[in-house]
Formats: C-alpha cells, structure tokens, sequence
C-alpha cells in the first residue's frame, strides 16, 4: 500500500471518511459490490455507490444498475455532470474526444464524481483485480484514499465471473461489447461497432450524424468514417467464419468467449477505468 491507498483494515479503521464505491456498468465495479456486500457487510453498509451517468449510456447498463440495486438492497446515486455531450461537445469546439483528448471522462465522469465528495475525505473502493497490472482511476485529491480489495484478496477474473453468475448475471451488453461506457467510445473495437449498429441501429446512426456533422473533420475511429468501420468488421467476420469452418469449430458460448479473452484488459484503456471498469 502506498500513501494513497489504504488496506481493507485500513479502511474499516476510519471512522471519520465516507466510503464511496463507483459503479461504471462493468463487470468488475458491479462485482467489487457484490463481493463487498457478501464478505464485509460493515464496508456495505457505509458503502455510497454511485454512477456518473454521461446521458450516453446503453439501456443495458441502465437495466443493470437496477438489478444490481436490488441484490445490493441499496441505492446507486446517479451522478451527473448536469448537460449533454452534445453540449460539451459545442464547449470544446466540436473536436470529438479521443484516447489523446478524452475531456468527455474529465468532464462528464470524473468532475461530477469530485462534486460529489467535495472536501470530505474518502475512501474509494476501487475493483481492479489481482491478476492484472493496471492503475484505474484514483484521485489526484489528497483526501482520497484508495482500497483494492480484489488485489488484497486474490481475486482474479474468474472469480469476478462467478461473483456475477451467482448473484445478478453478467451485463447483456458483453455479447456484442466488452466494456461499459458511453455509446459511442472511441475506444471499441471495429466488431464492437459492427454490434452497436446491430443491436442499437438509432445509436450507431447517432454517433454517425455526430461525426459527419459535429465532428470537426475527426472521425471516431482516427482515418475512417464509422461506415468504413463497420464493412471492414463485416469483411473480417466473414473472413474468420471461414477459418473456423475450415477449422471445424464451432461457436464458442459469449459467456466463454469474455470469460477468456480479456480485451478489456488492454492497457489502452488504462485511463479510462471510471467508465469501464
Ligand atoms: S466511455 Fe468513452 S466516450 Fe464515454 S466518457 Fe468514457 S472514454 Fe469518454
């Protein structure tokens, strides 16, 4: 533990600080409460979750956080940065954000988090695991202190799997997707594209109408437009249906296919675990 971070004792010692545990729509914050929940009932009960909500969320993460809420037995505050991203996107010149530019997570989930501690100290539950080598979000504020109680206890990715089966399934969203956040991520994959226009065709139309006419020049995806993103994901999918048949193999279940592949893992996300996490 360094001086930003405390231990489970640590934390459980303070009597003074609030606890706060941020839920992003992801699997390893939803978890991190369940496992809080089901193995330190005294943190639970101190415990002030909440979601910093960028008005550009799927569904599916809306229907999660109330499943979640309801095994919980207790409200997830919904935080907000009090406008949408089409108005901070006219704030900052109509530069779409990216990996380089990320003001949305500055702006729209990080800024209302620290509206919502203020002054108070804290202590932020955070639910990186131990099985990987990843910083997360921690508050440059010196009154927040940061606890990771997967890494203290050993958890690692299956475990997070099977916290998730057992109490309220894992987000729908992972059949198509592999993290939480924003519609329009800059931070997809051309597959996870190809599954926004299928499963969300309003949305992926959306984000497409942002960039040809907000865009500033920029496209989401640095040197092509989402329409050549998503017939380029369309050509690889093709192209590995037919490895795979020559293979012999079969589709594996979506539920096996997150639990191995760990592409949320990547360290390009680094920065942006408030959103996925
Ligand atoms: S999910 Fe992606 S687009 Fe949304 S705030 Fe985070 S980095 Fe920005």
């Amino acid at each position: 533990m360094n001086n930003r971070s405390y231990s489970l004792k640590e934390a459980l010692q303070n009597k003074n600080a609030r606890h706060v545990l941020g839920i992003s729509g992801g699997k390893d914050s939803a978890a991190l409460a369940i496992y809080l929940k089901d193995n330190y009932p005294e943190i639970h009960k101190k415990v002030e979750y909440f979601f910093s909500d960028t008005g550009a969320e799927l569904k599916e993460v809306y229907d999660f956080l109330d499943k979640l809420e309801a095994y919980l037995g207790k409200k997830i505050a919904r935080l907000s940065s009090g406008k949408d991203f089409e108005h901070w996107l006219k704030l900052h010149n109509n530069y779409l954000p990216s990996p380089r530019q990320r003001w949305c997570t500055r702006t729209m989930k990080i800024k209302p988090f620290e509206a919502f501690v203020g002054n108070d100290t804290a202590i932020s539950y955070i639910g990186i695991r131990a099985d990987e080598n990843r910083e997360g979000y921690i508050s440059h504020k010196e009154t927040i202190k940061a606890v990771f109680p997967f890494i203290e206890d050993g958890l690692i990715r299956s475990d997070i799997f099977q916290l998730l089966e057992h109490s309220v399934g894992v987000p729908e969203y992972y059949k198509w997707r592999s993290r939480s956040g924003c519609y329009f991520c800059f931070f997809q994959r051309q597959d996870e594209w190809l599954g926004l226009k299928r499963n969300h065709p309003d949305l992926f139309e959306k984000a497409k109408r942002i960039e040809q006419i907000s865009g500033n020049g920029y496209t989401w995806v640095e040197g092509k437009t989402l329409d050549e993103v998503v017939t380029r994901a369309e050509e690889r999918e093709k192209e590995q249906w037919v490895i795979k048949k020559a293979d012999g193999k079969t589709r594996e279940r979506w539920q096996e296919t997150i639990c191995s592949k760990g592409e949320d893992d990547d360290p390009e996300d680094q920065a942006c675990l408030i959103c996925s996490l």
